[in-house]
């Protein structure tokens, strides 16, 4: 059977590991304070928040909560961005996606102070990633690499493939892989003949948002098979874009759907914020 890689538990140890530096911080006077903005009431959007607020409450990050109406103006919405951007208090601004239609995200991403940006979307956080710079890195990509190293596997030299080409998951993560000098190649929508470029991989990332997509025909035999999707079943189960029952026993790791990548997102956004502290 392929080793589970524990999401859980490796998100738990980096949570601890800083809720220590966190202490520190504390002791030398600095504290760290996370503002996070929510426009409208996605039921979703209001479950990621409240994870958030959580984590910072158990690390000891002091956190903001802006809840702010669906009929938020753009206007308003970046005039509260500014205001933040100034405050000394606040290391970082978080905007949780997705906006209503009628605010232009790109716009308010670019709005964030590129040293506040703890979800690592600002053009400038990506920028940096892209040549190798200092700056935040999306949180579930990062999350990701964590996975890997902490599990205890390589990725120096070995055929790494990403399926899905998205801002937030598959393009950074394929910078990643590559600065941590993996051999990278991304697949995407319009990718002729899948199956023969994922059964190349040593590494498989799979961000397609599709429930159960990937299969074992898809998989090299021993592979490493990280699974970012998240999707209720056909049961109302949690399910992700790898078919776990088909692929897991022919892989050598494997993420479970829950417990495997999503834990991780927000332990490396708890990352960011103290990493906030360092760059400002
Ligand atoms: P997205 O919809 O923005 O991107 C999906 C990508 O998959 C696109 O680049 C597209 O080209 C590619 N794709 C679509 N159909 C394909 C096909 N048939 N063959 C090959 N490629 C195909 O999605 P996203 O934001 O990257 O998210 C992907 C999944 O990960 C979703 O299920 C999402 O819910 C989940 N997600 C999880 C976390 C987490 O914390 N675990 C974070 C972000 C996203």
């Amino acid at each position: 059977m392929p080793q589970i890689i524990d999401g859980k538990a490796i998100s738990g140890a980096i949570k601890d590991e800083l809720k220590n530096k966190v202490e520190e911080l504390k002791a030398e006077g600095i504290h760290i304070c996370l503002a996070v903005i929510q426009v409208g009431s996605d039921p979703a959007s209001s479950v990621y928040v409240g994870n958030k607020k959580k984590a910072c409450a158990y690390i000891g990050i002091d956190s903001l909560a802006y809840e702010l109406p669906a009929e938020t103006t753009q206007e308003e919405l970046l005039a509260l961005v500014g205001e933040l951007n100034a405050r000394k208090d606040v290391n970082g601004i978080l905007v949780q996606l997705p906006l209503p239609k009628h605010i232009n995200e790109d716009e308010v991403i670019r709005a964030i102070d590129p040293r506040k940006d703890v979800d690592g979307f600002h053009p400038q956080s990506v920028g940096a990633l892209c040549i190798g710079q200092p700056g935040f890195v999306s949180c579930t990509p990062a999350g990701i690499i964590q996975l890997l190293k902490r599990s205890g596997i390589e990725i120096a030299g070995r055929e790494c493939v990403v399926i899905g080409r998205s801002n937030i998951v598959g393009k950074p993560m394929a910078l990643l892989l590559l600065r941590e000098n993996g051999t990278v190649t991304v697949t995407h929508s319009r990718t002729k003949d899948l199956k023969e470029v994922t059964r190349r991989a040593d590494i498989l990332v799979v961000a397609i948002g599709r429930p159960k997509m990937i299969t074992r025909e898809y998989v090299k035999e021993g592979a490493v098979v990280i699974d970012v999707g998240i999707h209720r079943d056909e049961n109302n189960k949690l399910c992700g874009d790898v078919d776990y029952d088909d692929v897991a026993p022919v892989c050598s790791a494997i993420t479970p759907v829950p417990g495997g990548v999503g834990p991780m997102t927000v332990a490396m956004l708890m990352y960011n914020c103290v990493e906030s502290v360092l760059l400002q």
